[in-house]
Protein backbone atom coordinates (compact mmCIF):
# COMPACT_ATOMS: atom_id res chain seq x y z
CA UNK A 1 0.00 0.00 0.00
CA UNK A 2 1.11 3.64 -0.86
CA UNK A 3 0.86 6.23 1.85
CA UNK A 4 0.84 9.86 1.13
CA UNK A 5 2.82 11.86 3.73
CA UNK A 6 1.71 14.99 4.96
CA UNK A 7 5.58 16.28 5.47
CA UNK A 8 8.57 14.39 5.05
CA UNK A 9 8.35 12.18 8.04
CA UNK A 10 11.90 11.12 8.30
CA UNK A 11 12.75 14.69 9.87
CA UNK A 12 10.98 13.44 12.85
CA UNK A 13 13.43 12.38 15.67
CA UNK A 14 13.43 8.40 16.39
CA UNK A 15 14.23 4.94 15.65
CA UNK A 16 12.61 3.36 12.55
CA UNK A 17 13.43 1.67 9.83
CA UNK A 18 11.34 2.93 6.57
CA UNK A 19 10.39 -0.64 6.15
CA UNK A 20 9.11 -1.02 9.80
CA UNK A 21 7.49 2.04 8.94
CA UNK A 22 5.31 1.11 5.77
CA UNK A 23 4.58 -2.97 7.80
CA UNK A 24 2.98 -0.56 10.94
CA UNK A 25 0.77 1.20 8.31
CA UNK A 26 -0.26 -1.72 6.49
CA UNK A 27 -0.99 -4.16 10.00
CA UNK A 28 -2.69 -1.12 11.66
CA UNK A 29 -4.51 0.08 8.78
CA UNK A 30 -6.28 -4.02 8.41
CA UNK A 31 -6.42 -4.61 12.05
CA UNK A 32 -8.64 -1.27 12.26
CA UNK A 33 -11.18 -3.53 10.63
CA UNK A 34 -11.35 -5.06 14.22
CA UNK A 35 -10.90 -2.21 16.89
CA UNK A 36 -8.61 0.73 17.81
CA UNK A 37 -4.65 0.47 17.48
CA UNK A 38 -2.61 1.50 20.73
CA UNK A 39 0.91 2.38 20.47
CA UNK A 40 2.96 2.04 23.75
CA UNK A 41 6.34 4.61 23.22
CA UNK A 42 5.38 7.06 21.53
CA UNK A 43 8.50 9.47 21.47
CA UNK A 44 8.57 12.28 19.32
CA UNK A 45 5.79 10.51 16.88
CA UNK A 46 7.44 9.44 14.01
CA UNK A 47 5.82 5.76 14.41
CA UNK A 48 2.68 7.16 15.49
CA UNK A 49 2.21 9.02 12.47
CA UNK A 50 2.18 5.94 10.11
CA UNK A 51 0.11 4.51 12.48
CA UNK A 52 -2.47 7.30 12.79
CA UNK A 53 -2.35 7.77 8.70
CA UNK A 54 -3.72 4.53 8.41
CA UNK A 55 -6.04 4.58 11.62
CA UNK A 56 -7.30 8.30 10.37
CA UNK A 57 -7.68 6.23 6.66
CA UNK A 58 -9.99 3.95 8.44
CA UNK A 59 -12.17 6.18 10.76
CA UNK A 60 -10.45 4.65 14.03
CA UNK A 61 -9.00 6.35 16.93
CA UNK A 62 -4.79 5.56 17.50
CA UNK A 63 -4.14 5.55 21.19
CA UNK A 64 -0.30 6.77 22.01
CA UNK A 65 0.88 6.10 25.04
CA UNK A 66 3.98 7.46 26.25
CA UNK A 67 4.71 9.32 30.01
CA UNK A 68 7.02 11.13 27.53
CA UNK A 69 9.58 11.68 30.11
CA UNK A 70 12.10 9.53 27.87
CA UNK A 71 12.89 5.53 28.25
CA UNK A 72 16.63 4.75 30.16
CA UNK A 73 18.67 5.07 27.55
CA UNK A 74 17.02 8.97 26.70
CA UNK A 75 18.31 10.31 30.12
CA UNK A 76 20.50 12.93 30.25
CA UNK A 77 24.54 11.09 30.24
CA UNK A 78 22.85 8.16 28.42
CA UNK A 79 23.58 7.13 25.02
CA UNK A 80 20.43 8.38 23.02
CA UNK A 81 20.34 11.52 25.10
CA UNK A 82 19.02 14.20 22.66
CA UNK A 83 19.57 17.60 24.50
CA UNK A 84 16.65 18.91 22.52
CA UNK A 85 14.38 17.32 24.47
CA UNK A 86 15.46 18.17 28.37
CA UNK A 87 12.80 19.47 30.63
CA UNK A 88 15.12 22.30 31.62
CA UNK A 89 15.03 20.43 35.33
CA UNK A 90 17.16 17.25 34.91
CA UNK A 91 14.97 15.30 32.76
CA UNK A 92 13.07 15.04 29.25
CA UNK A 93 10.22 16.17 28.17
CA UNK A 94 8.89 15.39 24.67
CA UNK A 95 5.78 15.89 24.89
CA UNK A 96 5.67 19.31 23.01
CA UNK A 97 7.91 18.03 20.59
CA UNK A 98 4.87 15.19 20.03
CA UNK A 99 2.48 17.25 19.48
CA UNK A 100 3.97 19.65 17.19
CA UNK A 101 4.74 16.48 14.71
CA UNK A 102 1.03 15.31 15.41
CA UNK A 103 -0.50 18.64 14.63
CA UNK A 104 1.73 19.38 11.41
CA UNK A 105 0.69 15.00 9.87
CA UNK A 106 -2.89 16.79 10.72
CA UNK A 107 -3.28 13.59 13.42
CA UNK A 108 -4.66 16.01 15.72
CA UNK A 109 -7.97 14.19 15.54
CA UNK A 110 -7.17 10.54 15.02
CA UNK A 111 -4.05 10.41 17.85
CA UNK A 112 -5.40 10.38 21.66
CA UNK A 113 -2.09 11.19 23.65
CA UNK A 114 -2.08 9.67 26.86
CA UNK A 115 0.67 10.73 28.93
CA UNK A 116 0.75 7.92 31.36
CA UNK A 117 3.11 5.63 32.50
CA UNK A 118 1.75 1.83 30.71
CA UNK A 119 0.75 0.23 34.41
CA UNK A 120 -1.17 3.59 35.21
CA UNK A 121 -2.75 3.75 31.81
CA UNK A 122 -4.26 -0.21 31.57
CA UNK A 123 -5.59 0.42 35.13
CA UNK A 124 -9.32 0.97 34.39
CA UNK A 125 -8.67 0.43 30.34
CA UNK A 126 -11.84 -1.78 29.22
CA UNK A 127 -11.37 -1.31 25.25
CA UNK A 128 -10.69 -4.36 23.13
CA UNK A 129 -7.97 -3.43 20.66
CA UNK A 130 -7.40 -4.48 16.83
CA UNK A 131 -3.86 -3.87 17.37
CA UNK A 132 -1.37 -2.89 20.07
CA UNK A 133 2.46 -2.16 19.10
CA UNK A 134 5.18 -2.16 21.82
CA UNK A 135 7.76 0.24 21.36
CA UNK A 136 8.14 1.27 25.20
CA UNK A 137 10.88 1.40 27.83
CA UNK A 138 14.14 -1.13 27.10
CA UNK A 139 14.50 -2.83 30.02
CA UNK A 140 13.33 -6.15 31.03
CA UNK A 141 11.18 -4.57 33.78
CA UNK A 142 9.37 -2.15 31.15
CA UNK A 143 9.02 -4.37 28.41
CA UNK A 144 7.47 -7.27 30.44
CA UNK A 145 5.09 -4.89 32.23
CA UNK A 146 3.41 -2.99 28.65
CA UNK A 147 3.17 -7.25 27.65
CA UNK A 148 1.22 -8.36 31.14
CA UNK A 149 -0.43 -4.61 31.00
CA UNK A 150 -1.73 -4.76 27.52
CA UNK A 151 -1.56 -7.91 25.26
CA UNK A 152 -4.43 -9.17 26.97
CA UNK A 153 -6.73 -6.13 25.11
CA UNK A 154 -5.47 -7.67 22.23
CA UNK A 155 -8.51 -9.05 19.76
CA UNK A 156 -8.47 -12.40 18.38
CA UNK A 157 -7.30 -12.05 14.81
CA UNK A 158 -5.89 -8.90 15.58
CA UNK A 159 -2.28 -7.92 16.17
CA UNK A 160 0.85 -7.29 18.42
CA UNK A 161 3.61 -5.65 16.94
CA UNK A 162 7.06 -5.88 18.99
CA UNK A 163 9.85 -3.27 18.00
CA UNK A 164 13.40 -3.53 18.31
CA UNK A 165 14.31 -7.12 18.14
CA UNK A 166 17.38 -8.45 18.08
CA UNK A 167 18.43 -12.13 18.24
CA UNK A 168 22.26 -11.40 17.93
CA UNK A 169 22.83 -9.23 21.96
CA UNK A 170 25.66 -7.60 20.24
CA UNK A 171 22.96 -5.55 18.19
CA UNK A 172 20.67 -4.65 20.83
CA UNK A 173 18.66 -5.16 24.28
CA UNK A 174 17.18 -8.08 24.80
CA UNK A 175 13.96 -7.54 26.42
CA UNK A 176 11.90 -7.12 23.50
CA UNK A 177 12.84 -11.09 22.01
CA UNK A 178 11.97 -11.97 25.47
CA UNK A 179 8.71 -10.74 25.11
CA UNK A 180 8.00 -11.93 21.73
CA UNK A 181 9.20 -15.08 23.56
CA UNK A 182 6.37 -15.19 26.04
CA UNK A 183 3.99 -14.03 23.38
CA UNK A 184 4.95 -17.33 21.49
CA UNK A 185 5.35 -19.31 24.71
CA UNK A 186 1.78 -18.38 25.87
CA UNK A 187 -0.23 -20.05 23.35
CA UNK A 188 -2.09 -16.73 22.18
CA UNK A 189 -0.43 -15.17 19.57
CA UNK A 190 1.84 -16.57 16.38
CA UNK A 191 4.24 -14.65 14.44
CA UNK A 192 3.15 -13.66 11.18
CA UNK A 193 5.93 -11.09 10.06
CA UNK A 194 9.30 -10.11 10.90
CA UNK A 195 10.24 -6.62 9.02
CA UNK A 196 13.81 -5.87 9.80
CA UNK A 197 13.93 -5.67 13.93
CA UNK A 198 10.01 -5.92 14.03
CA UNK A 199 8.14 -9.05 14.68
CA UNK A 200 4.26 -8.97 13.96
CA UNK A 201 2.50 -11.40 15.98
CA UNK A 202 -1.81 -12.10 15.17
CA UNK A 203 -4.15 -13.32 17.76
CA UNK A 204 -4.85 -16.31 17.79
MG1 LIG B 1 11.91 1.15 19.06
Amino acid sequence: MTIELPFDVSEVKGFLHRREALALYDYAHSASALGAVLEIGSYCGKSTIYLGLACQKAGRSLFALDHHRGSEEHQPGQWFHDPALADGAGGMDTFGEFRRNIDRAGLSDTVIPIVASSKNASRDWATPLGMVFIDGGHSLDAALTDYRCWASHVLRGGILAIHDIFPDPTEGGQAPIAVLKLALASGLFTQIDQIETLAVLRRL
